[in-house]
């Protein structure tokens, strides 16, 4: 029986897009050949990068707007040093939001000075700052929009004069905001676009070359764009999935759609973990993630019970980050609303019989 699958991530993918993906490790598209064993420089991969580099661009609404996608190697955190040797020169400013965001930090400082002007680490992470004043002489300022691991999303890109740079492995493709207020988006593909391998930088080119120092050319985005993308052998399987996760929502309505559906979700979630007295919902209300719901039991002497119902009912994933502790319910694009009752489901049995 198929799970249903709550996990961070590596996360669940569209059911056809595993179908479809399963075929193509067969035969992809009646070469005679698997999709993991053609060159990167065959004209039906090449296809397939081009059109999953546009079809980025579409979903997230920058289209003629001087974008440039890219599906690079090295996972988001790679991204924490190469955004600081391309855009760094003296000083940076970041939003301390989370692990990752203290991740980027910590990568950044490698380069040059980072300004940390706002945190909520002071209360675990359990909030997002509402204090944000981006100063106008910095290189850049850096967010995190979906702290994947406390359950907090931003519910808006904060104003900034300077160049906005922003986390999106978690909650990219997810929700309609005006991507054009960021100028250099990035995100690992295993949440919200595909498989673990790749991932999707987006970059407005003309914030790119203000650096006076040298940038190695694999970390390097003009190097990566002037080669579209395929400076190097690209993550060939991981990038087929991304394209065909991205058509999926496209056919589906796009962002605007799935974030009708997103939202559908999490307030039926989050209904039950306030409703229900055995629950408490670990972020801070209005922060809650469309994406990561974080929770706790009033009663951790209860846990084996709740964790036998959920494991009984054929939930997969449900643990909390070691950080946090409890439960996180990660319910991203492709989690579909039938697997969140079945949650709500255990939840109000537990209550019935704790
Ligand atoms: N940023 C965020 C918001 C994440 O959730 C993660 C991974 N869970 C990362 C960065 C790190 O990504 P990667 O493992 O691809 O380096």
């Amino acid at each position: 029986m198929k799970k249903h699958n709550f996990s961070a991530g590596p996360s669940i993918l569209p059911q056809p897009v595993i179908h479809q993906s399963a075929q193509a490790i067969l035969d992809f598209e009646n070469m005679g050949l698997s999709i993991m064993e053609i060159s990167h420089r065959d004209k039906k991969f090449v296809a397939v990068m081009e059109q999953a580099r546009s079809l980025a661009i579409e979903l997230l609404g920058l289209e003629g707007k001087g974008y440039q996608a890219l599906f690079l190697q090295g996972g988001a955190s790679m991204q924490f040093l190469s955004v600081a040797y391309n855009l760094l020169e003296k000083r940076a400013v970041y939003a301390d939001t989370g692990t990752w965001s203290a991740n980027a930090i910590k990568e950044a400082r490698f380069l040059g000075d980072i300004d940390i002007i706002s945190s909520s680490k002071d209360q675990n992470y359990n909030y997002i700052p509402k204090d944000i004043v981006v100063p106008q002489d910095a290189d850049y300022f850096h967010f995190t929009s979906n702290n994947t691991i406390f359950g907090t999303q931003f519910k808006e890109v904060p104003s900034s004069e300077i160049p906005v740079v922003c986390d999106m492995s978690s909650d990219i493709f997810s929700r309609e905001i005006d991507y054009s207020k960021i100028d250099l988006i990035y995100a690992g593909a295993q949440k919200n676009m595909g498989p673990a391998g790749t991932t999707l930088v987006v970059v407005k080119e003309s914030i790119l070359g203000k650096v006076s120092r040298a940038i190695p050319n694999i970390l390097n985005y003009q190097s990566h764009i002037a080669k579209e993308s395929m400076y190097h052998t690209p993550a060939v399987f991981a990038v087929y999935v991304s394209l065909l996760t991205m058509e999926w929502l496209k056919q589906l309505g796009g962002v605007a759609a799935i974030e009708k559906i997103n939202k559908e979700k999490a307030s039926l979630l989050y209904h039950e973990i306030d409703r229900n007295p055995l629950f408490k919902g670990f972020a801070a209300t209005e922060d809650r993630s469309l994406m990561n719901a974080t929770f706790n039991l009033t009663n951790e002497g209860q846990k084996d019970i709740f964790d036998t119902l959920w494991k009984e009912a054929g939930i997969s994933g449900l643990n909390g980050h070691r950080s946090v502790g409890g439960y996180r319910a990660s319910i991203y694009n492709a989690m579909p609303l039938e697997s969140v009752k079945v949650l709500v489901d255990v939840m109000k049995e537990f209550e019935r019989k704790a």
